[in-house]
């Protein structure tokens, strides 16, 4: 799988590409990713960014450099265009296993107040939050997708079950997990773990993860309900 990615700031990247899971998928061959600098993309007099039409604070990334990056990208990138942004879908497990069967994806880090929007709708193909608040630049929300997709790209993962033993993956959260020592200031793991039997360990997390869901996410336990029908008349 292939990532392109589009921002002010490259440097902020590169740990991020060489550690953990991530940086194994990168130096195994099973994923590359390059970083394009918009500021390459200027021409002439005029910056990545100018004030905002009609006032308001912050700059706003020019349409002109955004379209020259995403153009040039989609030349070696056959993905779609995603621009992160608080007003895309949520960013959510059943997202990250889609991206994560595409061969690719550009993905435009937005700054200061955003995005001309005439780029946006040119170009951009999916539009992705992480959540309602607000971040400075789109670079983190861009390492937090391409991380979550990456451990559903065959081979990244040492172990593939892995993934569909965390949170999401068999559609509870993950069950809580200890390790050595067996006692810590006085709170000691729960026995079954240590009892070498594979049956009751499974059934124990099971149950953990059933309660801890119910307790602290059950609309994940409820598929959401289609809307009451308006009452005719009356
Ligand atoms: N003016 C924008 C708004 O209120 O929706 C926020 C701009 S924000 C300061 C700068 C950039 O950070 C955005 O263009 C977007 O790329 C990224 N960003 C901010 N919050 C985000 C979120 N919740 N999810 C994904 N990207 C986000």
């Amino acid at each position: 799988m292939r990532f392109d990615i589009i921002t002010l700031f490259p440097e902020l990247f590169l740990p991020f590409f060489r550690c953990g899971v991530v940086g194994r998928a990168f130096s195994g061959g099973l994923a590359r990713a390059e970083t394009a600098q918009l500021r390459d993309y200027c021409e002439g007099a005029h910056g990545a960014d100018d004030r905002p039409f009609g006032g308001g604070s912050g700059m706003v990334l020019a349409a002109a450099p955004v379209l020259a990056a995403v153009r040039d990208m989609r030349k070696r990138n056959a993905g779609p265009v995603i621009y992160p942004t608080p007003r895309g879908e949520v960013f959510s497990d059943a997202v990250a296993r889609d991206l994560a069967k595409l061969p690719g994806c550009i993905i435009l880090c937005g700054r200061y107040r955003g995005v001309d929007e005439r780029a946006l709708e040119a170009e951009a193909d999916r539009e992705i939050s992480l959540g309602d608040y607000v971040l400075s630049g789109g670079e983190t929300a861009a390492m937090a997708v391409m991380d979550a997709v990456l451990r559903y790209v065959p081979g990244v993962l040492g172990n593939p079950l892995s993934a569909e033993e965390d949170s999401f993956g068999g559609g509870l959260l993950d069950a809580p997990c200890y390790t050595r020592p067996e006692v810590v200031e006085g709170r000691a793991a729960p026995a079954v773990l240590l009892s070498g039997d594979h049956a009751a360990i499974r059934e124990w997390r099971q149950a953990r993860a059933r309660e801890m869901t119910a307790e602290r996410r059950p609309d994940l336990l409820s598929p959401p309900q289609p809307p009451p029908s308006k009452m005719e008349g009356g």
